[in-house]
């Protein structure tokens, strides 16, 4: 890390269960890794439905008792659906994306057909086949969702493939998807899922700008999603932040913690009486 300028980077939770493991490994990390920057706190709430204020606050007391702090006000991303819906307005004035009016069942079915052939999975699932591909927005209902045209995506910005530097990976590697790769093995993302104005996709790509996030700090899960970010960012203007994909923290039978694994949750091993160095040893982490 030395010889970077200030480096941002942020912890972004959705508030839908207790503070787990993995949780404090990536807020740990995060925050290691912003040396003498900035650590900041996101809330990823935009899933009303799923999301408690009163998991927002345990989370919160959980991090500062493992010795975390970060600038107040927090962002919220329930807070910001103006913004996302400005980006997707700017996507919509390029022509780049679409209401789409299926359901799970449908892709599925529609991806049963014969013809169909083996349909490939992407980071949100088995890539949309497109059915509704090219519908007007005008005709937008409030029970589609909205998905990009990844194929114009590419072809408007006349570029052969995304890419992105991680920092975990020596020497300072570039990871590229070719566009064909990306339209074949990823598609047509949704933007706004029905009825919620804005996807996670979407939002982190316009919140990390908004914050001036130069390091994003995730978890390899998310690394295939990296991409459909960086093409967002090259769409809307925006920076392309540094990404370090760290690993996940799996329980004793190599499972990857689930969000809700209430066993493994921070609230239960401080009733315990673990100690933050315990859960520091807990994660891999030392020191
Ligand atoms: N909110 C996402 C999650 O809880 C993480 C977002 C990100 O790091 O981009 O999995």
């Amino acid at each position: 890390m030395a010889g970077r300028a200030v480096t941002r980077t942020r912890f972004a939770p959705s508030p839908t269960g207790p503070l787990h493991l993995g949780h404090a490994y990536a807020a740990l990390t995060a925050a290691a890794l912003a040396e003498e920057g900035q650590f900041l706190l996101r809330i990823e709430d935009i899933d009303q439905t799923r999301c408690r204020p009163e998991w927002e606050t345990a989370l919160c007391d959980d991090l500062h008792w493992l010795g975390l702090n970060w600038p107040l006000p927090v962002m919220r991303q329930s807070g910001r659906l103006p913004a996302y819906r400005a980006a997707l307005d700017r996507l919509g004035a390029m022509g780049l994306i679409y209401p789409c009016r299926c359901r799970r069942a449908d892709i599925t079915s529609a991806l049963s057909a014969p013809q169909e052939g083996a349909a490939a999975i992407g980071p949100d699932g088995p890539v949309y086949p497109g059915t509704c591909r090219g519908r007007p927005m005008a005709g937008a209902g409030s029970q589609d969702a909205i998905r990009l045209d990844a194929r114009r995506a590419f072809a408007l910005l006349g570029e052969e493939e995304v890419g992105f530097h991680d920092d975990c990976v020596m020497p300072d590697t570039r990871h590229r998807l070719a566009a064909a790769d990306f339209i074949d093995g990823i598609g047509d993302v949704v933007l706004a899922r029905r009825g919620m104005g804005t996807s996670y996709h979407l939002s982190v790509v316009v919140d990390d700008a908004a914050q001036g996030i130069t390091l994003v700090t995730r978890g390899k899960d998310l690394f295939d999603s990296t991409f459909i970010h960086v093409l967002l960012q090259r769409l809307l203007d925006l920076p392309t932040p540094l990404y370090h994909h760290h690993r996940l923290i799996r329980d004793a039978a190599g499972r990857r913690l689930a969000k809700r694994d209430d066993a493994r949750a921070i609230r239960l091993y401080r009733a315990e009486g673990a100690t933050p160095a315990d859960i520091r040893r807990m994660v891999g982490l030392t020191g």
